[in-house]
């Protein structure tokens, strides 16, 4: 089952490409296997998965060990300071740098390891009082406020959009993060390269891609409900 849908996932990512006059190797696909056992991990990687995204330390912690070392760890959940320690080095990209302080804390701790630890800002893009993440317009300062942290890379940003029946709702977040996103490209500061465009889930990753997502995080689509 996962081997299926995770194949008609990779079609469809295809396909919004093709719509928006992009390059299907330009979108990667992270596969969200929160909650799901190591044996339907296994099977999304002989599918061909390499990245995986998961929300709780602990739970890549007791993962990794168990799968082929060439998979990307993604941490995409809320992060506290005091389990930074325990990521850094293990993840290739933290997606949820939702305050300055966890941002001091990753490069802290990578310095420790004499390592860069790839980042990304999340965006509460739709201003929900229940999410995590920064608004909109405190990123400009943010990225002055953080651009001296070489243990750091500053490399997107991130956003959750809202949970909605009609994907097209959210097309109009996607779009201002994207406008965000090119915005800071265009600015140069120490420690930042901004690549990474985070943003799609299963509900909305079309809509994501159209409006420039480079990173579509799907789980329910590929391992089923949780
Ligand atoms: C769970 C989760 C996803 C995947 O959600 P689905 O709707 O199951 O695709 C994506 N991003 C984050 C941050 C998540 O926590």
């Amino acid at each position: 089952m996962v081997t299926e849908q995770y194949q008609q996932i990779k079609e469809r990512i295809v396909r919004a490409c093709e719509r928006s006059g992009r390059r299907p190797e330009d979108v990667t696909l992270i596969a969200v296997s929160k909650t799901k056992p190591v044996s339907m991990l296994k099977e999304a990687y002989e599918a061909g998965a390499r990245d995986f995204g998961e929300n709780k330390v602990q739970e890549i912690l007791e993962k990794y060990p168990e799968l082929p070392d060439d998979i990307r760890w993604h941490m995409i959940g809320h992060l506290q300071t005091n389990k930074v320690r325990q990521v850094v080095g293990k993840v290739c990209l933290i997606h949820s740098v939702d305050t300055v302080k966890l941002a001091r804390e990753i490069d802290k701790e990578s310095a420790k390891k004499e390592i860069v630890t790839p980042v990304l800002l999340e965006v509460n893009v739709a201003e929900e009082e229940s999410k995590f993440g920064f608004h909109l317009d405190e990123i400009p300062n943010v990225i002055d406020e953080i651009s001296s942290l070489s243990h750091i890379l500053v490399s997107g940003l991130m956003t959750i959009a809202p949970f909605v029946e009609d994907a097209e709702e959210n097309r109009q977040f996607f779009k201002k993060l994207n406008q965000l996103f090119i915005d800071m490209k265009s600015k140069k500061a120490d420690n930042v390269n901004m690549s990474v465009l985070s943003m799609g889930m299963t509900g909305d990753f079309e809509v994501a891609i159209e409006e420039g997502a480079t990173m579509v995080r799907v789980g329910t689509g590929i391992f089923g409900a949780r």
